[in-house]
């Protein structure tokens, strides 16, 4: 008899043999800003070391996300803001080494998921810590940083963003394309997830390596600026990539952006006041807003089911075809959760859905992280 034959195939064994990479998680603010402990069960949030095994993570992406309106999107402060956050996320395997273990490679994934421990690994999200000087994209790489997206929701001078005025004309400028030229020698995968349509494209005609999404979803499902669209999607998977599809509600669940935007207004007063209230530091008091958004969106929005994040996989799939999707939770940096994705433990229910839609255990380990191992393996390629 075959090892092959002794497999069990029920989902939660198919979903234990994948090696699963998420590509964007914020929890790197949570270290610096509330001094969590994730060898532990947090109470609250989406995800930690035990959470994690109980979700079979092998590799975290920790997004090293400098908000510019609170940080600056430029200048010393900004490098500070993610130098801070880099240095959190190092200590993660140094206080425990045996659970974490700081990752670059493709080949550091596979050994430390099969090791047992979970692979730390680190992305920027928003140029802004690169203080539009070149050298600093070398030198982010070289403290750890695998991937980088020009911009978050607010424009910088060389790269638009999907989430301000200037992001509707703006794409990459000289310097942007250099960056991206940089990125492309370094072995820095390039993110487009937040960046303009313009941005988008000047990216995708300027890279020479597979071009990825970190955290978005399909406009032609959720039709928001930051998703991407069909056309966007197959240029996209030319170059190699993947899109990683992101769990947040708003941005896989058609008319919650705008239902979001009612109860925002609804809420304003009520989000203000305990920002005022909270006597901490600017990042402190961001916490604190968050935490009344994060009560009254459970409460007033409807609920959003892991089905909607298999419809997205299923969109790309029908698009490009199985090897260019994967995931990219974007847990911890986000107010709402679909009710059975309530954090990483829950990973499992993704991994039955696609079963119960009739994905094979192949298709499914290139969903989970296969697809990106790929793409990280060919970007690492001098
Ligand atoms: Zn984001």
């Amino acid at each position: 008899m075959t090892t092959e034959t002794n497999k069990t195939n029920d989902s939660a064994s198919i979903h234990r043999r994948a090696i699963i990479v998420d590509m964007h998680a914020d929890t790197a603010q949570r270290l610096v800003d509330e001094n969590v402990d994730l060898s532990q069960r947090v109470a609250d949030g989406h995800l930690d070391a035990v959470r994690a095994k109980d979700g079979a993570l092998d590799a975290q992406f920790f997004s090293i996300w400098v908000e510019p309106q609170l940080f600056g999107g430029g200048g010393a402060s900004a490098m500070k803001r993610a130098d801070v956050q880099i240095n959190a996320v190092r200590a993660l395997a140094e206080k425990h080494p045996e659970t974490w273990e700081n990752a670059t490679t493709a080949a550091d994934v596979r050994r430390v998921a099969e090791a047992g421990k979970i692979a730390a690994l680190m992305g920027l999200e928003g140029g802004y810590a690169i203080d539009d000087r070149l050298e600093n994209v070398e030198r982010y790489f070289k403290m750890g940083v695998r991937y980088m997206s020009p911009a978050w929701s607010v424009s910088t001078t060389w790269a638009g963003s999907s989430g301000d005025e200037l992001g509707k004309t703006r794409g990459l400028n000289d310097f942007g394309k250099q960056v991206i030229r940089e990125m492309n020698r370094l072995g820095m995968m390039v993110d487009v997830s937040h960046v303009s349509d313009k941005t988008f494209w000047d990216i995708v005609n300027t890279s020479t390596k597979p071009v990825i999404a970190t955290h978005s979803g399909c406009r032609a499902i959720a039709n928001v600026p930051r998703n991407l669209t069909d056309e966007m999607i197959r240029a996209l998977a030319k170059t190699g990539g993947v899109v990683n599809v992101i769990f947040y509600p708003e941005h896989i669940e058609p008319g919650w952006s705008e239902k979001k935007r009612r109860v925002d207004a609804e809420i304003a007063s009520r989000v203000q006041r305990a920002s005022d209230e909270e006597k901490g530091n600017v990042a402190q008091k961001k916490l604190a807003r968050d935490r009344v958004r994060a009560e009254e969106y459970l409460r007033r929005l409807p609920a959003v089911s892991v089905s909607r994040i298999a419809d997205h996989i299923d969109h790309v799939v029908k698009l490009v075809g199985v090897d260019h999707v994967g995931i990219g939770s974007d847990f911890d940096g986000v107010q709402a959760v679909p009710a059975d994705m309530k954090s990483v433990a829950d990973l499992p229910n993704l991994t039955a859905e696609l079963l119960r839609r009739g994905y094979s255990e192949s298709d499914i380990e290139k969903i989970l992280g296969g697809n990106m191992l790929r793409v990280m393996a060919e970007v690492e390629k001098k």
